[in-house]
């Protein structure tokens, strides 16, 4: 039951020797997620011994080249190597014009079905399967630019054998029970699951949040999220440069870490001015102190926690 997200490229604009351009991969039991493809993310996914073709999704933040010059390259290797497994790619919708008219102009072909969700600008839940919903966030750039929310949807729960003859429990009932609902009898009995089930399992959630002035959102489903990875491309030192690119410094991701109650926090998209990080640690840490600067090829895991 991992969830677990992989650091690829945490540098801003150009790929240099030091740091590859943004992309990660969100695992989530044992399903595979890529979020953005800067250049060279392909390169990235061999380094660290990821499977590229258990690839499901790609979701892309916006359409500046640090986050996409990766995909054309990535969509045609799949080819090569003969995929056949659907994908799907949640984006802008010139996202998908842009593929068009360079597989047209490279004569590619593509040996796989290719699914486009298209962002909008407001919030919504875009994409889910069985166990996963990730809902797109618009947040403020220079262009059009969506933060994406991972939140795992809560297991059926467990009940404890013991209580199936104490309370005499049928089928039907037990059904009711492992969807956490409670049970109205005739007699006006009512069982609750808390009474009966063992503790509701943690739903997880990973807050993809980069390239953005720093906000503070009013939604509710980003309280309390376990990971957040948010830009830092400046420190405060450029607070001012910062504000003009649309981007945010370390103690503005660390301020909204703090407003969300967040329990981790990444920081990422590093501006190539900065040689040394520990500055970033150092200035988001006095505001909130669980925070790392990411690193390419570190994986991030989430634990479930029982008894939140
Ligand atoms: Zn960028
Ligand atoms: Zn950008």
């Amino acid at each position: 039951m991992n969830f677990d997200v992989t650091i690829l490229g945490c540098g801003a604009a150009t790929p240099t020797q030091r740091l590859r351009p943004t992309a990660q991969v969100v695992s989530v039991r044992d399903h595979y997620f890529l979020l953005d493809c800067g250049e060279g993310t392909q390169i990235q996914l061999r380094q660290y011994g990821i499977k590229m073709q258990r690839i499901e999704v790609i979701f892309i933040s916006h359409l500046h080249g640090d986050h996409i010059y990766g995909l054309i390259g990535l969509l045609s290797t799949f080819s090569l190597l003969g995929r056949t497994a659907d994908l799907t790619i949640v984006g802008p919708p010139e996202l998908q014009e842009w593929l068009a008219l360079t597989f047209r102009i490279s004569d590619t072909y593509l040996s796989f079905p290719l699914h486009f969700i298209e962002t909008n600008k407001s919030s919504e839940w875009i994409w889910e399967n069985d166990f996963l919903k990730v809902k797109s966030i618009p947040v403020k750039h220079r262009m059009a630019c969506n933060a994406y929310l991972f939140v795992e949807k809560p297991l059926e729960r467990k009940i404890v054998k013991s209580f199936i003859p104490h309370y005499r429990l049928t089928l039907d009932e037990l059904l009711v029970l492992k969807k956490d609902k409670p049970i109205h009898r005739e007699d006006g009995k009512v069982i609750e699951p808390n009474e009966v089930c063992s503790p509701r399992q943690q739903v997880r959630k990973y807050f993809f949040c980069t390239d953005t002035l720093p906000l503070k959102l009013e939604d509710e489903d980003l309280i309390g999220i376990d990971l957040l990875y948010h830009e830092a491309t400046f420190l405060e030192d450029h607070v001012k440069r910062a504000k003009e690119t649309h981007h945010s410094t370390a103690r503005q991701a660390a301020e909204v870490a703090l407003f969300y109650q967040a329990r981790k926090l990444i920081l990422g998209h590093f501006s190539a001015r900065y040689p040394d990080l520990c500055a970033f640690e150092l200035e988001a840490g006095s505001v909130f102190p669980q925070v790392e600067c990411a690193q390419e090829g570190t994986k991030y895991s989430i634990e479930i926690i029982e008894s939140r």
